[in-house]
């Protein structure tokens, strides 16, 4: 491997990996290895349970505390049924902008990471780089938890963790939590004309979307806290996408399935709100129960990601401060690993190349000044982390 590669050359080569997040990140993780070791920076692999996915993480320079994080996934949304104008596997430079999927989310930033190494080994650093790569942040931030702790474990602990997610080089230092709940009802099927000897799946699942109208309502009425107010919408949503169940107009349904998902404002837990709603379940669960012995609700916490709780001048944010000069707040409303880091005590913020309005999308992009500012962003951290403490 040639060991020079720029920023612009190694993205190109981690989008040509399709590594849709239903799909194994082995073949990219193998090259991002690669590559490190053509360093002599030796990573740790962390993987799933399958064995067929891993995270990937890696101290560049001295083993001390103090150092920096930057944080990334390698997963992508997948591109079946998005009408793409070039192959979403190979970056397509047009107008100053590069196309390709993951451009924006977030292989972007990951190739600048990785091509800060050679960079930070040359410069001398004091303090490290740390570099952290994730898989299944698409489907639930399901990837990063195992390698958090590891890193945690095994790592001189860093002073800040930069989450590299598209944000247009603003410091966000806020998101909500999340937490989808697949809810699976079991009903007992008679004619709809002796209903009340029966239990409607349907008529009962009912009752739990219901019970997430009220909380909503409930949660818009109340005025919210300082931190809360600086979330759109400031307070905790519940919602169902879609919902699937019954056989025939006149048969009480026998299963009904939902997922009841929830962005938790940072002051509200996902536990808490996980509780609240497995109390609504058991309840409906009772009165099911007291029609027909059999019927029940099953509940698979599908995922649960703790949101970031804002921390005005924490040591990751006045360091992405210092270096943007951004002393705007900026909160966002979808999750991050972010909250993953800062749960297990790093100091953790959001700040990467690219507008997320551009990510999942087809003829995703991420303009190539936004690609530059990521680059200078991540040249002004080397230039921090060599100097001293
Ligand atoms: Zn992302």
């Amino acid at each position: 491997m040639r060991k020079d590669l720029t920023a612009r050359e190694i993205l190109a080569k981690l989008v040509s990996f399709p590594t849709v997040s239903r799909e194994s990140n082995l073949a990219l993780v193998d090259w991002v290895e690669d590559y490190l070791a053509a360093h002599g920076v030796r990573a740790t692999r962390v993987y799933n349970d399958e064995g067929t996915k891993a995270a990937l993480y890696a101290n560049v320079g001295p083993e001390v505390e103090g150092g920096v994080v930057l944080s990334g996934h390698t997963d992508v949304v997948p591109v079946e049924g998005q009408a793409w104008d070039t192959d979403p596997y190979d970056v397509v430079e047009k107008d100053g902008r590069l196309y390709g999927r993951g451009t924006c989310d977030m292989k972007g930033f990951d190739a600048i990471a990785l091509a800060a190494v050679p960079k930070a080994l040359r410069a001398g650093l004091k303090r490290p780089l740390q570099i952290a790569l994730s898989y299944d942040e698409e489907v639930g931030c399901l990837g990063a938890p195992r390698m958090i702790a590891e890193m945690a474990a095994h790592l001189p602990k860093a002073a800040a963790a930069i989450i590299g997610e598209p944000s247009q080089m603003k410091v966000v230092n806020g998101h909500k939590g999340g937490i989808g709940i697949a809810t699976h009802l079991r009903g007992h099927e008679v004619h709809s004309s002796l209903m009340h000897t029966g239990v409607s799946a349907v008529m009962e699942g009912a009752k739990l979307i219901d019970w997430a109208n009220r909380m909503n309502a409930e949660n818009m009425a109340r005025a919210p806290g300082p931190i809360d107010a600086l979330f759109e919408p400031p307070w905790t949503t519940c919602h169902v996408g879609t919902i699937t169940g019954g056989t025939a107009d006149n048969i009480t349904a026998k299963d009904c399935h939902f997922v009841m998902a929830f962005r938790c404002i940072p002051s509200e837990t996902v536990e808490s709100w996980q509780a609240r709603y497995l109390a609504a379940v058991a309840e409906v669960e009772a009165a099911m129960r007291a029609v027909h012995p059999e019927a029940r609700i099953d509940t698979d916490v599908r995922f649960q990601v703790p949101g970031l709780q804002p921390e005005r001048d924490s040591a990751a944010e006045a360091l992405a401060r210092r270096i943007t000069g951004d002393n705007a707040t900026h909160a966002v409303s979808y999750a991050t690993e972010a909250g993953q880091f800062q749960q297990a005590g790093y100091s953790a913020v959001i700040i990467g190349p690219g507008n997320i309005a551009q990510a999942h999308q087809p003829n995703e992009w991420l303009s190539l000044a936004e690609f530059e500012a990521g680059i200078a962003f991540v040249d002004r951290i080397i230039e921090h982390l060599c100097e001293d403490a």
